[in-house]
């Protein structure tokens, strides 16, 4: 399901998305498609250096494209083109997030002349312009637009229309006081909220967060907008090279998908720990687990181990053996692995990847091994904070 080019890096081709296209429409599963940009956009300046802003006398932005250029729209509406073909849903999530990481539309002769041609101040109304373009041409298209919140600047009313989509992941860049998820509803557009600390898989995600997280819950919507909140998204980036990044993704997902399945359907934040990582057990090894098999104990209390930017500590690994000797430690590790993969075998389990459960306790096995430590207590609920 994946091509690759000349270079040896993997792509997409139009077949590619065609199969993947169809295999979520009968799951009764719709594809948005994600063109980012004006920032994320290297590889298409890459390809298309007549999207580079005109700066005299030194190198223009990598990152970012010039958004007064004509050529711009030009390629957003030629792409635009193509997707509609291939993607039958009716949002396209335009990006929008991370340009302030570079870009050069200050010292752009184009974006300058945009800028007084239409009279724009800054360039936070430059980018608002540039989002109305866009707009335009997603509207010619029979498309709704979709943004990444963080870069739209909310406490200055930004006059987009209430057609927009927004999705939520970070406070509003350079204002973290204000609660930008609580200020896009109460504007009337329909917000997705994957808050950053709640939902991001692999970034900030814990068993204890995801608990207290859901659609309204965190950060908190007032009831009068809540209706606007539209639901949730579980990022889960990938493709960065990264085989440690992917390992955790195999691990962290089979529970996490549970866990944000219920959070996004449910709503109420989990009291009940202990009771709920019996259910999220049951959902995804099916009803053939074994009374006594405690997969959450096993795993230290938690699925999601830490990602190896973050010190290269791994969640299992954070507390103490309490009581247990390492080679105790392994033995249980090794026990419930057994017990797994004979219920992966039976083909009774719900979840597909359940297996990725015995590939996460042989990890532990491994871990404890060299490390000489291990983790066999689940923490009581009074202490989650
Ligand atoms: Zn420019």
């Amino acid at each position: 399901m994946q091509s690759i080019d000349q270079g040896g890096e993997p792509y997409y081709d139009e077949t590619d998305v065609e199969e993947i296209v169809s295999y979520a429409s009968t799951r009764h599963v719709e594809v948005i498609p994600e063109i980012n940009l004006p920032g994320h956009a290297t590889a298409s300046l890459g390809q298309y250096p007549e999207l580079r802003c005109t700066v005299p006398d030194e190198d223009p932005s990598f990152w970012s494209v010039c958004l007064g250029a004509e050529e711009t729209y030009g390629f957003i509406d030629a792409l635009l083109d193509q997707l509609a073909e291939q993607f039958p849903s009716d949002i396209v999530h335009v990006g929008g997030d991370e340009w302030t990481f570079h870009y050069s539309w200050e010292d752009c002769e184009v974006c300058q002349e945009r800028m007084d041609a239409a009279e724009l101040k800054d360039i936070q109304e430059l980018f608002v312009d540039y989002l109305q373009r866009v707009h335009e041409i997603l509207t010619s298209h029979d498309r709704r637009m979709m943004v990444w919140n963080e870069e739209i600047d909310i406490t200055r009313s930004p006059d987009l229309p209430e057609d927009v989509q927004v999705q939520f992941w970070r406070w509003t860049r350079g204002r973290m006081e204000e609660n930008a998820l609580q200020q896009w509803a109460e504007a009337g557009n329909d917000v997705v909220n994957s808050y950053l600390q709640g939902t991001y898989i692999g970034v900030q995600m814990t068993e204890e967060t995801a608990r207290r997280w859901s659609p309204t819950s965190w950060p908190p919507v007032t009831d009068d907008v809540s209706q606007q909140i539209c639901g949730g998204e579980l990022p889960a980036w990938n493709g960065w090279g990264d085989q440690s990044w992917e390992d955790y993704g195999v691990r962290a997902m089979p529970s996490g998908m549970a866990i944000f399945g219920d959070r996004v359907w449910n709503g109420d934040t989990i009291d009940d720990p202990e009771r709920f990582n019996r259910a999220v057990q049951r959902q995804v090894l099916g009803p053939a687990v074994p009374a006594d098999l405690d997969i959450f104990e096993e795993l230290g209390s938690s699925i999601f181990p830490l990602h190896p930017m973050r010190g290269g500590e791994l969640a299992h690994l954070w507390k103490s053996l309490d009581g247990w000797s390492v080679s105790e430690a392994v033995e249980q590790y090794r026990y419930t692995a057994e017990q797994l993969s004979q219920i992966c075998q039976s083909e009774n389990t719900v979840f597909s990847d359940a297996s990725a459960y015995v590939d996460a306790l042989e990890w532990l096995m491994e871990s404890a091994t060299r490390e000489q430590r291990g983790v066999s207590r689940r923490p009581a609920p009074d202490e989650m904070t």
